[in-house]
């Protein structure tokens, strides 16, 4: 998020949870089985865990998580609890309070950490940590890693994607982060079972109670096999992360539209996805503009 803050949409410009049910309704019927509630900040939405329970009670949806920054988490976590939310994925860079302040601009780190012992606490809950690494040896890494060593938790790290304003930083290769891991806690050894329905790939540490996993989208691009669409606050059926192509569902609501149109416009959106991304060119025709935390990354 940028330090000046982001201007907000108003209630007209967002989606309801009602329109954003009659979207899933139709995704599902079109054999769209898992959702992810991402943000921006998805805790900060208002009801937003009567929206997940709603979401899991479509038929045809079998999954549904969370992605967080875990500002709120300690709050809400009885509530998705109950809703019976399938898995969290936690975004924690550091276990450092002071480098978090640094990364984030906002003195959050205590809450956050409650929010993930106490989330680690459900067993019924799958927990992930979304580490992005920034080529800043503060962030300590190796600690971070610990978490998975005491913790049913698995940590990944997520290659910076050079998107709005993650082209400033630096880029630390997953072949970086091995070495410097193996360092600390011996061989990392490919994890060939599946975990989860995205694109990690996971490694085993001996006596590890989680696994470590590498979303290398630059290094280890996966375009091959992106199952995923995005949704975005306001409206926009968004086919892939790098370009602006996609589907306005909010206008095929607005406009009176049938769920039939709105399933027609979908498929079509998903026909038309891009095959892969090209982040290692310049200017590319029809790149994405926005920042990551606009568009759900
Ligand atoms: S860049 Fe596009 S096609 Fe490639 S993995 Fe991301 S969303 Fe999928």
């Amino acid at each position: 998020m940028p330090e000046s803050g982001v201007k907000a949409l108003s209630h007209e410009d967002i989606l309801s949870y009602e329109e954003i049910l009659r979207i899933v309704r139709c995704l599902a019927r079109l054999g769209i089985s898992r959702i992810k509630v991402t943000g921006g900040e998805p805790l900060i939405r208002r009801d937003v865990t009567q929206l997940i329970g709603k979401l899991k009670a479509i038929e045809g949806i079998e999954k549904v998580t969370l992605t967080t920054n875990g500002t709120h988490l300690a709050e809400f976590i009885e509530e998705l609890a109950r809703v019976k939310i399938n898995g969290i994925n936690l975004s924690l860079d550091t276990l450092d309070a002071e480098v978090y302040e640094k990364i984030t601009k906002k003195d959050q780190f205590n809450s956050v950490y409650e929010g993930f012992l106490r989330a680690a606490s459900f067993p019924d809950i799958k927990l992930k940590i979304n580490c992005v690494p920034m080529g800043m040896p503060e962030q300590n890494l190796i600690k971070v890693v610990g978490l998975a060593k005491k913790y049913h938790v698995h940590v990944r790290f997520i290659e910076m994607m050079p998107i709005g304003l993650g082209k400033d930083f630096s880029f630390q290769s997953e072949a970086e982060i091995i070495k410097e891991l193996e360092q600390a806690y011996g061989k990392l050894v490919p994890y060939e079972e599946k975990l989860g329905s995205g694109p990690c790939h996971y490694y085993s540490i001996e006596n590890f109670k989680g696994k470590i996993g590498f979303i290398s989208a630059i290094s280890h691009k996966f375009c091959g096999s992106c199952n995923r669409i995005r949704l975005t606050a306001d409206g926009y059926l968004k086919t892939c992360l790098q370009y602006d192509t996609g589907a306005n569902l909010k206008r095929i609501i607005r406009s009176g539209g049938s769920d039939q149109d709105l399933e027609k416009a979908i498929l079509q959106a998903i026909q038309e996805k891009p095959g892969e991304h090209s982040f290692t060119e310049e200017n590319v025709a029809g790149g994405e503009t926005k920042s990551m935390f606009q568009i759900g990354g």
